[in-house]
């Protein structure tokens, strides 16, 4: 029951014709291990919460070079961590290689393809299979700037575009309001924890508000976010900016944790917009169901283990 102009989600997650029991299958799909975390992580830990399938697909590992070099796995497992703190049924990558950030795009490791490089067509296709192997109802995408504008989030959007299209699922891109998104980069700036990007752009990422569809709130969700952001434990231990700044939100009182970053905004292609202040994505979560939430493949319950850190 979405405020009318919000978006909705398919009769089984918006509590319609149930079948399976009323639950439905969202694929989410991301560039990078840890970024289920910041734009999505409280959405998909409220919906398996709520008895849902969530399957968490990444396009790339997030490691630069050959997948025999050591540590080359580190970033999926903690995926894996992060996944199960979240409630996600299953986790995939793609196939593969990260392709950095920076002006320089670096040849591809001998054993795969950067992301970025990827044919579009082949990697749907490659997202459409697991699409439809999962029968999904909703994919989670990204919007057309890729949140921030790495060059592989770009490229998640083209691809999740292309996979709706092959598929037919409904597709619904995370993205974060453009006028928040300034001041908050604005004040990140003034912290010197955000240097490389200039005004100019951070004014052409997320999208204007108005055309936001669906806003989930995700504050009593905070805990299992913020474990999971932790799970992530080599981004978290770096020696960078972003590195300081995941330390930074990690040492927030879950409740301040919450304040922060308990809101996640999506828009759906061709979903009406009538002003979205009062939008909240109940439609996520209107029906409750009598019966457990779905196993994880290994068969262990899929409700989050609320405060483990992974
Ligand atoms: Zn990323």
């Amino acid at each position: 029951m979405g405020t009318v102009g919000c978006g909705r989600l398919p009769g089984k997650l918006a509590g319609g014709a149930a079948t399976m029991g009323g639950m439905a299958t969202v694929v989410a799909f991301h560039a990078h291990p840890d970024d289920e975390v910041l734009a999505t992580g409280g959405t998909l830990a409220r919906l398996a919460a709520e008895g849902h399938r969530v399957v968490i697909v990444v396009a790339s590992d997030g490691w630069m070079g050959a997948r025999t070099e050591p540590g080359a796995s580190t970033r999926l497992d903690e995926l894996r961590a992060s996944a199960a703190v979240l409630g996600a049924a299953r986790v995939e990558h793609l196939g593969y290689a990260d392709s950095g950030t920076g002006p320089v795009l670096f040849p591809d490791p001998p054993d795969r393809q950067r992301f970025v490089r990827a044919d579009i067509d082949e990697a749907a296709e490659r997202l459409a299979a697991l699409i439809r192997a999962e029968h999904a109802d909703v994919l989670l995408s990204y919007d057309a700037q890729g949140g921030y504008g790495h060059r592989d989030h770009v490229r998640v959007h083209a691809v999740g575009a292309r996979a709706a299209e092959l598929t037919g699922v409904r597709v619904f891109e995370a993205t974060a309001p453009r006028e928040y998104v300034r001041v908050v980069f604005s004040a990140l700036r003034a912290l010197r924890l955000v240097v490389r990007h200039q005004p100019a752009e951070i004014r052409t990422w997320g999208t204007p508000r108005a055309a936001i569809t669906l806003r989930v709130n995700v504050r009593r969700y905070a805990r299992q976010k913020q474990a999971a952001l932790a799970a992530h434990r080599s981004v978290v231990q770096g020696t960078g900016r972003l590195a300081r700044l995941m330390r930074l939100l990690l040492a927030l009182p879950v409740p301040v944790f919450g304040l922060v970053l308990g809101r996640e905004w999506f828009i759906e292609a061709g979903a009406a917009t009538s002003g979205t202040a009062g939008c909240d994505a109940r439609a996520w979560s209107t029906k409750r169901h009598g019966r457990p939430p779905r196993g994880s493949a290994g068969g262990r319950a899929a409700s989050p283990p609320v405060g483990e850190r992974a």
